[in-house]
């Protein structure tokens, strides 16, 4: 997971690909933008499908 800005966000869609994005409405200090290393705004992550996980 990573947490980025709101002027970064496309950045971090472009580095994941297909993330879930969900915005972070609690704001926690530690979550710094991963390019700017301001207060990030929103958290990008994956959901791995549960198939994936059983099979390895
Ligand atoms: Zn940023």
């Amino acid at each position: 997971m990573i947490t980025v800005c709101q002027e970064h966000m496309k950045d971090g869609l472009n580095l994941l690909n297909v993330p879930h994005v969900e915005e972070i409405t609690q704001q926690y200090l530690e979550h710094r933008c991963i390019f700017c290393n301001k207060l990030a705004k929103f958290e990008l992550f994956y959901v791995k499908p549960m198939k994936i996980s059983l099979s390895r």
